[in-house]
């Protein structure tokens, strides 16, 4: 009898999973799924406890349904990819597997441990099928004339969507429920694991994250009917909540791009097409560019900047300063409210991502990366490759980034995206009371030095300008 295994990774969800649909593609077959839980890898990686949190909740929804096809999901807890590898092996001898199905991962240490994996079953009579399932479009698939990687978005995309039109792609259903050939249980998922205690309350996590792969396409079905046409415009203003909210879901893959995409085709069928669909198909792209980035300049994931000159780059590696940026104290509202949206709910909005990292980067000079880890120790949708991109584009430090020069203004980013200061006033409350005016500068001309609210902690203008004379220098050395 043919003994299949479906190893879970980045995928926790049946619909639209290639590796569980083509294990599932021969009726006869015996189909085991195993996941594997490794906190000293996810250390090394700075996985937040959120995000452990909300994987352990999709998990157990996956098991439920994986269940009801007949599948069982063993959960095995070990160190780190080394002892997976082991682990894995053990199983697959244990159980006669004779073939392995599991989505590629394009991160670097994933990607050696699959080749070690592929290395050791070479003698073996177990045969693996890997897929690439992350992407519409797989990251090395999209070149350029002269067979290079893009470093560029505007061209990767109109390659991208050509690709689309092209090649099309496939969305598989969820497999048939199958005939029980064992009596193998499913594991208990633990609802915890130590080293990785969520920073969000548990009423937070349930009001606002809501796991598994039927919330993920309910939130997708949602936002599709209620702001997709009107994304375009909303998209930048953080109090209108007008994005999708699916970056978690996307980031465990309890949901997958091609489904996000054929909603967006779909609304575009019902509907006509507008800028909207256009514009968040795009941010659909920004994703898939961030993974070809890191599949064709594997040093990005190794600390390494992709402009490689700014490794001489003296930044501050200040903690005070760096303590007052992550606790939302800086003195500049929105920063701060931005701040403690990503502490209060694991996650902060794009314009704002955009708005903090480039205050840390440019107003305080310090070390990107320290930025970097903060957010993948914080955020419920922690991707390497999206908040890698993300830094190391405010930083001026990446590929197509934000030009050095041009220094984001945090008190004309609050009036512009947050006029009237209601998200300030959510996440800030100290300065409630304040008006629509005064709020984005408390400390302005009246000087209302009775505020509970620090002073803005340097001054932007002098600032930004060191830290475009220290790129300029960068330049001329
Ligand atoms: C400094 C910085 C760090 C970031 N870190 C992460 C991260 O760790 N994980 C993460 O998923 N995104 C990250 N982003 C990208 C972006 O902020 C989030 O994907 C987005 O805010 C998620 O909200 P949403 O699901 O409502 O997005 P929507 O606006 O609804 O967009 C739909 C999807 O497109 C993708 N997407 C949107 N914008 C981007 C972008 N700029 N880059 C890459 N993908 C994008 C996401 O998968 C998102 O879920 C980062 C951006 C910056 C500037």
């Amino acid at each position: 009898m043919q003994k299949h295994l479906v190893w879970f990774r980045a995928d926790l969800r049946t619909i639209d999973n290639s590796a569980l649909f083509m294990a599932c593609r021969s009726p006869d077959a015996n189909v085991l799924a195993v996941y594997f839980i490794s906190p000293s890898q996810w250390q090394q990686h700075h996985v937040a406890g959120c995000k452990v949190d909300f994987e352990l909740k999709t998990l157990q929804h996956l098991s439920t349904a994986l269940n009801a096809l007949n599948i069982p999901l063993l959960v095995i807890q070990t160190p780190d990819f080394n002892s997976q590898i082991d682990s894995l092996i053990e199983l697959m001898q244990q159980h006669d597997i004779n073939h392995l199905f599991y989505n590629k991962q394009y991160e670097i240490n994933e990607v050696k441990r699959d080749n070690s994996l592929t290395q050791r079953l070479l003698t073996s009579n177990i045969i693996t099928h890997d897929f690439d399932d992350q992407c519409l479009v797989a990251p090395t698939q999209i070149l350029t004339g002269e067979g290079r990687f893009y470093s560029v978005f505007t061209p990767f995309k109109k390659n991208w969507l050509q690709k689309i039109a092209y090649q099309g792609y496939k969305i598989y259903p969820a497999p048939r429920p199958r005939k029980r050939h064992h009596t193998i249980a499913p594991s208990p998922i633990p609802t915890n694991i130590n080293g990785f205690e969520s920073h969000i309350s548990p009423t937070v996590a349930q009001e606002y994250w809501p796991a598994g792969e039927d919330a993920a396409l309910a939130r997708l079905q949602y936002f599709c009917e209620h702001h997709l046409r009107t994304y375009k415009d909303a998209r930048n203003f953080p109090i209108l909540d007008s994005t999708s909210k699916l970056s978690p879901y996307l980031a465990v893959g309890a949901i997958s791009s091609r489904q996000c995409y054929q909603a967006a085709v779909n609304a575009q069928l019902a509907h006509g097409t507008n800028d909207s669909i256009e514009q968040w198909i795009s941010e659909l792209a920004w994703r898939e560019f961030y993974k070809h980035i890191m599949v064709g300049f594997p040093r990005v994931c190794k600390n390494q900047p992709f402009k490689l000159e700014t490794n001489a780059m003296t930044w501050r590696h200040n903690e005070a300063d760096f303590k007052r940026w992550c606790e939302g104290k800086t003195g500049f509202p929105l920063v701060d409210a931005a701040m403690r949206q990503l502490n209060t709910i694991g996650w902060m909005h794009n314009r704002l991502r955009m708005v903090v990292s480039m205050f840390l980067s440019k107003d305080l000079f310090i070390d990107w990366r320290w930025g970097e880890r903060y957010f993948m120790e914080r955020l419920i949708d922690g991707d390497l490759a999206a908040n890698n991109g993300g830094w190391q584009w405010s930083a001026s430090t990446g590929n197509d980034a934000a030009p050095y020069f041009r220094v984001f203004n945090p008190k004309l980013q609050s009036e512009r995206f947050d006029a009237n200061g209601d998200f300030i006033r959510q996440y800030v409350p100290e300065l409630a009371h304040l008006d629509a005016k005064s709020i984005h500068e408390p400390h302005g001309k009246q000087q209302q030095l009775f505020l509970d609210y620090p002073l803005p902690m340097v001054n932007h203008r002098l600032a930004s300008q060191a830290a475009i004379e220290a790129f300029k220098q960068l330049k001329h050395n």
